[in-house]
């Protein structure tokens, strides 16, 4: 290390880091006149591009994305020599990026930073280091990258060992010569799977210690493309937009298509592609799934793995070197250049650590639960503690002294990845809560370099001191990433993109999965809507904007999106009969919904005739017990098998027979046509329960929007009327009311597709003025609730009929009835029906099906006592 004086100073930004992002930091503040210091523990730039220079590293974006896009004139002048870069020469580019924009100078070197607290009277950060340097600033950035503090390696008897230990994520500047050793690789993530092959080349002999088997495939490295060259030649600008808009930070086409939709034949030839194209992405873009559902992933599974066994020479070693215990991609997955191949080779061995587990590192090698191994080297491609390791290793103080490593024990809190409330003026660069490791990074950095630069700017403007968000925005926030991981995959394995891979570290996800796009939007819109969820502080006066920036679920969002782009006709624009005909044109090309044991046609008498009904029954032997179910379509469209996959879904997870019923529609038939056969299809199915496979007495009601208007009077008729029993009900944001007033009306008025003007047409097809008001029609306007049987009642966030449905529950509850009310966040009017479409609604799914098995499993007693007092 070498010696230099200790520093005092003050200055307006400290930024701890001197790679991809300190650096581009430093040039950008700077620029922007704020005087700026770097500090960076290594003896020059680089940041995890110094420090591991294991053989064979290189980056798995191609170097052509993954690179600056700040200065054209840099774009212009550095030509990359491979499609992926080796660690030498992308240090290289660093370096040229230092050196042309004389970085150096405001870089301190080997200087690590010990403690940053806040200041709060000074409004200031106090940095301390290891070099005795003693900093203030304004502002305090950490560029401290994701994947930087190597894990400690948690295997016993680690400092035991009296040969070579070499670290991939400190490895040596010096050059390591392996020929005629015996060396151990311990780890088979990127970093292992890079440098294997490599090692193998000149060791005497190699044993890799692996404890999880990755996906990986081949690079197919060379001279960069040139059809990715000439793409981004034409037009580096138009390039670079389009990345900053993509999904993961690369600009690629994501099919919209699901993986079991097409025939295997398709599906194997574009994941032939993929595989042949040598892009980390690819397999992801194949089709729309295979993020979120087992069964797609499956078959990605599957194809790789066949790829590893026709590579493999021994089955056994093929076999362990198979993954089988998670989806792929929720692991990082890797690209490689002869992995598997290096398994062929007669010095090379594999042992699998879940048949024969290291017991303890030793003095001459590594002793395993089978064997005693001696080695003269042994790498440790252990990984890192991701994401939070390396902002926790200070000692961050923020308001009245409070812990950032306290703050974040349960898991990073964050606003945007951002900030993190109680410690103001502190930024993270790529942080926990923004898509960071899910995205090419060097897009991520630059982004959130500009959000940062451009706040400083706007507070140097309004005379503006202090900047934190309000712990509102971030919680919303801490959520938002919360449900976003939930509709995918990842949270099922033990990755370190959940903290798994250190013990005792919280599982949380830690990235934001929503996308690249949509996150630079969320943050657009936040400066534009006047810094959302911060608060400002200042001579410039303080103010504090408070507000949640996102707060529709993401598939939602899409959903809408995607609705929105195809500029469909509003459906009261049109007739009745191109209503109805639209309404079955949209519900074509949905998901099916699960298999059910059958389903079953027949017809039932109505109050006036004969209605059709659709019967669904569980696999499981029966009897079962019987939920009658209304569809939604405003009492005007839809028919008994409009809601097939919903029916499917409740019938899957309330192992319960389901009988979708068709009731008369408006306006063909008006009020009270619908509520009357629904009644009288109710009673018929109590009193046929034998002859459907029913449980008699067992009999729940469930009804979505119209539908779930439908189900509530029947529950208020058959109280008054003394029968039917029904043992509960289930009201999936039901029309209970005809008020337009309410603030959900108002608010959702627009653009969450059940709209105000549709709900109108609705009412105004179904009933006139002056019966609307009855409570066959509005349930909610009965004069007695008491009595009704226990429910539950579904409302979505954005959804005009939201306030009535809480109403309803309210008021039932209100009069002694057992209500369950479940509240969705960020669901609209459709999101509960949608199954396998809206994935953030299944949480509300499954409480439905267990609301229903309660309600059955509560009145199985009293049935089992009045069926024995018969
Ligand atoms: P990693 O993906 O976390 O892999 C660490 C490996 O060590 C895993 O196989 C892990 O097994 C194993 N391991 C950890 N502790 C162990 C123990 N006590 N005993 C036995 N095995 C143990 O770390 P990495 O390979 O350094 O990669 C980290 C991330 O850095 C990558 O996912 C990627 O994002 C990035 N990276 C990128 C590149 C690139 O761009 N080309 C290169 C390297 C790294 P378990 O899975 O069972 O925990």
């Amino acid at each position: 290390m070498s010696t230099r004086e200790s520093v005092k100073g003050d200055l307006d930004v400290v930024v701890v880091g001197a790679g991809f992002a300190g650096l581009y930091a430093l040039h950008r503040l700077r620029g922007l006149g704020f005087s700026t210091t770097v500090l960076d523990g290594a003896s020059d730039v680089g940041g995890t591009w110094y420090w591991n220079r294991y053989p064979g590293a290189r980056c798995d974006i191609e170097s052509i994305d993954y690179s600056y896009s700040f200065d054209p004139e840099l774009q212009r002048e550095w030509q990359w020599s491979e499609r992926y870069a080796t660690q030498p020469e992308i240090l290289r580019y660093l370096g040229h990026v230092a050196d042309r924009y004389d970085l150096r100078r405001d870089i301190r070197f080997s200087t690590r930073v010990t403690s940053a607290a806040w200041d709060g009277g000074a409004a200031r950060w106090r940095i301390r280091t290891d070099r005795g340097d003693d900093l203030r600033c304004r502002f305090y950035v950490m560029a401290t990258g994701c994947l930087s503090l190597p894990k400690t390696p948690d295997i016993p008897g680690v400092e035991r060992f009296r040969g070579e230990t070499y670290y991939t994520g400190r490895w040596p500047h010096h050059d390591v010569d392996f020929s005629g050793k015996r060396v151990a690789v311990i780890g088979t993530g990127s970093s292992g799977i890079q440098c294997i092959p490599i090692i193998a080349q000149q060791a005497a002999a190699l044993t890799v210690f692996q404890r999880t088997p990755n996906f990986s495939r081949p690079a197919h490295n060379g001279p960069v493309p040139a059809a990715k060259k000439a793409a981004f030649d034409a037009d580096p600008a138009a390039y670079r937009e389009a990345a900053r808009w993509s999904r993961a930070g690369v600009p690629m086409n994501y099919s919209e298509v699901r993986a079991l939709q097409v025939s295997e034949a398709e599906r194997l030839a574009a994941y032939e592609a993929a595989y042949a194209s040598g892009d980390l992405l690819a397999l992801n873009a194949a089709y729309a799934d295979v993020g979120t559902d087992p069964e797609a992933n499956e078959t990605v599974c599957e194809f790789l793995r066949g790829k590893i066994r026709a590579i493999v020479r021994d089955p056994a070693t093929a076999e362990a070197l198979c993954p089988k215990d998670h989806f792929y991609g929720t692991k990082r997955p890797c690209i490689d250049t002869n992995y598997y191949e290096t398994f062929n080779l007669p010095h090379v061995r594999l042992i699998d650590l879940r048949r024969d587990p290291i017991r303890t590192i030793t003095e001459r090698g590594i002793d395993t639960a089978a064997e005693s191994l001696a080695f003269d080297v042994i790498v440790f491609a252990t990984g890192f503690d991701a994401m939070t390791g390396a902002i926790v290793a200070v000692d961050v103080r923020g308001r009245d002294g409070a812990r950032l490593a306290a703050k974040w024990a349960d898991g990073p809190r964050t606003y945007l990845g951002l900030m993190t409330t109680g410690f103001p003026n502190f930024f993270t660069i790529t942080g926990p809560g923004s898509p960071s490791v899910l995205s090419n990074m060097v897009v991520s950095i630059e982004q959130h370099v500009d959000w940062v630069s451009d706040c400083l700017v706007h507070m140097r403007a309004e005379r503006l001191d202090v900047i934190e968000p309000t712990p509102a925005a971030e919680a919303a926030w801490v959520q938002h990433v919360d449900d976003c991981a939930q509709i995918t995959l990842f949270p099922r394995a033990s990755s370190w993109y959940m903290g798994a891979n250190v013990p005792g570290k919280p599982r949380v996800f830690l990235p934001y999965v929503g996308g690249v796009d949509r996150y630079r939007k969320a943050c657009d819109e936040v400066v534009r809507r006047g810094y959302l969820g911060f608060a400002f502080d200042g001579p410039g006066g303080a103010r504090c904007n408070d507000g949640v920036v996102v707060r529709l679920q993401l598939d939602v969002a899409m959903l809408l999106e995607r609705l929105e782009s195809l500029g469909l006709p509003a459906i009261e624009t049109m007739s009745v009969a191109d209503a109805r005909a639209f309404s079955r044109a949209l519900a074509a090309g949905r998901p099916p919904g699960p298999a059910v044991g059958e389903t079953v046609d027949g017809l039932l008498p109505g109050a006036a005739g004969p209605l059709a009904y659709r019967c669904y029954r569980p696999a499981s032997p029966g009897p079962h017990p019987i939920v009658a179910y209304f569809h939604g379509g405003g009492w005007v469209l839809g028919a008994h098998d409009s809601d097939d996959p919903f029916c499917r879904d409740l019938c899957v997870r309330s192992d319960a027979i389901v009988v979708s019923v068709d009731y008369r529609h408006a306006p063909e038939d008006r009020f009270p046509a619908a509520a009357d056969d629904g009644f009288a299809a109710v009673e018929w199915i109590a009193a046929n329960a034998d002859r459907l496979g029913g449980e008699p007495g067992a009999l729940a009601v469930c009804g979505w929007s119209a539908g779930g208007n439908i189900a509530a009077v029947v529950c208020q008729r058959a109280r008054h009327a003394g029968r039917p029993g029904i043992v509960g009900q289930v009201l999936v944001n039901p029309v209970t009311d005809c008020d337009f007033t309410r603030e959900s009306y108002l608010h959702n008025a627009d653009g969450y597709f059940l709209t105000t003007a549709l709900m109108r047409w609705f009412w105004d097809h179904y009933a006139d003025p002056a019966d609307r008001t009855h409570p066959k029609a509005s349930p909610l306007r009965a004069t007695d609730l008491a009595g009704l049987p226990p429910a539950l009642v579904v409302t979505a966030e954005f959804d005009p009929l939201r306030d009535e449905g809480a109403a309803y529950a309210e008021a039932m509850a209100a009069a002694g009835v057992e209500v369950q009310h479940l509240p969705c966040r960020g669901q609209i009017h459709t999101s509960v029906v949608s199954v396998d479409v809206i994935l953030s609604a299944a949480g509300a799914r499954a409480e439905i099906g267990a609301a229903l098995r309660r309600f059955f499993a509560n009145a199985r007693p009293a049935e089992r006592r009045r069926a024995g007092s018969r």
